[in-house]
C-alpha cells in the first residue's frame, strides 16, 4: 500500500476537508463579530474537484478524511459529496465535524450517504452561555442534532467542548455527567492563538492538566486509548463507558505524533494547523492537471510539513481563521 511519510517519519494518513468558510454561528475564539473575509464562491473547490483531490491522497496513503469548516452542513447538497467521497477505494473512515445547528434533519441523509460518526462542537448546557457563546446560537438545536445523530447511528458522537477560563469552566462537571448521560465521548479543548481571535482566544486560557486534576478529585480516571483518536489524550472515568480526551495544544505539544494535513475551501493545502505555509491546489486542478501530477504535487507537499507548530513562540502568528481550514 502507497504511503505518505512526511521529513520526521510522520506518516500522514487523515485529511480535513474544509468544505465551506461560512458558518451560521459566530464563536467568539473562532470568528470575530462582523467578520466577512470570506472566498468568493468561485474559488470554492467544486465538488468534482475535491472528489479528484481526495481520491489522489488515497492513492497515496490517506485512509481517514473528515468534513469540517466553516460548518459544512451549510454547504448546499453536501450528502452528494459525502456519497462521492464514501465511494472512493481506500477510504476506511469518513467522518464530519459540525455544530449540529442542523443536525436534526440532516443527520438521516448524511448517515445514508456514508458518514460514519460526528464530532460535535457544544461549550456551554445553558442557553443563555450557549448564546453568547457563539453569537446567538440556540442550544435546543444542538440537542436535537445530537438525538438525531445517535438514533441514526452517527457514532461514537464525540462532544468537543473549547474550555475558557471565566466562560465556562465550572460547566466541565456537568459536562461530564452529560456525556454519562448520554453515552457521548467528551473532548476538552485549550483556545488557541489563531486569526485575530487570537487574542480573545488567549485571555480565556486554561490549561487543561489543572481542569484534568480537579477532574481526578471527583473521578477515578484510568488511561484510555480511542480509536481515531487524533491529538487527544484520553482517560476513562472507572466502571463507566465515559471516555474524556484532553486536547493540548498549548500545554503539551502533539506535533511529534501529527498524522494530518487540512485542504481549505479554495482548495490551499495546509500542513500545519499552527503555519502559515499552504501549497495551493486550485491552481493545478483549473489547469488541466493529470491524477499523476496531482500524486506528485501531493508528495511535494509532505516533504515540507513542519516539524512543529509555534503557537507558544509565537502566538496570533497564524493570520487565518480556524473556520478556514476546520480546526
Ligand atoms: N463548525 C464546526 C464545529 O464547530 O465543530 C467545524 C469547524 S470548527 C472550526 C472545528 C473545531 O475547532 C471546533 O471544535 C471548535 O471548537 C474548534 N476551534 C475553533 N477555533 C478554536 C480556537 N481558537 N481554539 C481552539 N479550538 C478552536
Ligand atoms: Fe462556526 Fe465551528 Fe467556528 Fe463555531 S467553531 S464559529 S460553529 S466554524
Amino acid at each position: 500500500m502507497a504511503d505518505l511519510t512526511d521529513p520526521f517519519g510522520r506518516r500522514i494518513e487523515y485529511l480535513r476537508v474544509s468544505v465551506t468558510d461560512r458558518c451560521d454561528l459566530r464563536c467568539t475564539y473562532c470568528m470575530p463579530k462582523g467578520f466577512d473575509g470570506f472566498e468568493e464562491p468561485e474559488d470554492w473547490l467544486t465538488f468534482e474537484e475535491l472528489e479528484r483531490v481526495v481520491a489522489a491522497f488515497t492513492r497515496v496513503g490517506v485512509r481517514r478524511v473528515r468534513l469540517t469548516g466553516g460548518e459544512p452542513l451549510v454547504r448546499k447538497d453536501l450528502p452528494e459529496l459525502v456519497a462521492r467521497l464514501g465511494a472512493l477505494p481506500g477510504i476506511e473512515d469518513l467522518s464530519l465535524s459540525t455544530n449540529a445547528v442542523r443536525l436534526a434533519r440532516m443527520a438521516e441523509p448524511l448517515k445514508r450517504a456514508g458518514i460514519h460518526r460526528v464530532n460535535v462542537s457544544l461549550d456551554s448546557l445553558d442557553p443563555g452561555r450557549f448564546a453568547g457563546v457563539t453569537g446567538g446560537g440556540r442550544l435546543e438545536k444542538v440537542l436535537a442534532g445530537l438525538e438525531a445523530a445517535r438514533r441514526v447511528g452517527l457514532e461514537p458522537v464525540k462532544l468537543n467542548m473549547v474550555v475558557m477560563r471565566g466562560v465556562n469552566e465550572d460547566e466541565v462537571p456537568a459536562m461530564v455527567e452529560f456525556c454519562l448521560e448520554h453515552g457521548y465521548t467528551l473532548r476538552l479543548i485549550e483556545t488557541m492563538p489563531v486569526g485575530a481571535t487570537g487574542q480573545a482566544a488567549t485571555s480565556h486560557y486554561v490549561d487543561l492538566q489543572e481542569v484534568r486534576a480537579r477532574l481526578a478529585e471527583r473521578y477515578e480516571l484510568v488511561p484510555a486509548v480511542m480509536s481515531g483518536g487524533g491529538p487527544a489524550r484520553y482517560v476513562q472515568v472507572a466502571g463507566t463507558d465515559l471516555k474524556i480526551g484532553f486536547i493540548t495544544p498549548l500545554s503539551q505539544h502533539f506535533c511529534e505524533t501529527c498524522n494530518r494535513v487540512r485542504l481549505s475551501v479554495d482548495g490551499g493545502l495546509f500542513l500545519c494547523l499552527g503555519q502559515n505555509d499552504a501549497i495551493e491546489l486550485r491552481p493545478l486542478l483549473r489547469a488541466g492537471a493529470s491524477d499523476g501530477d496531482l500524486d506528485e504535487a501531493l508528495r511535494g507537499a509532505i516533504a515540507l510539513k513542519p516539524e512543529r507548530h509555534e503557537f507558544r513562540e509565537h502566538p496570533c502568528q497564524v493570520v487565518r481563521f480556524m473556520s478556514a481550514t476546520g480546526g
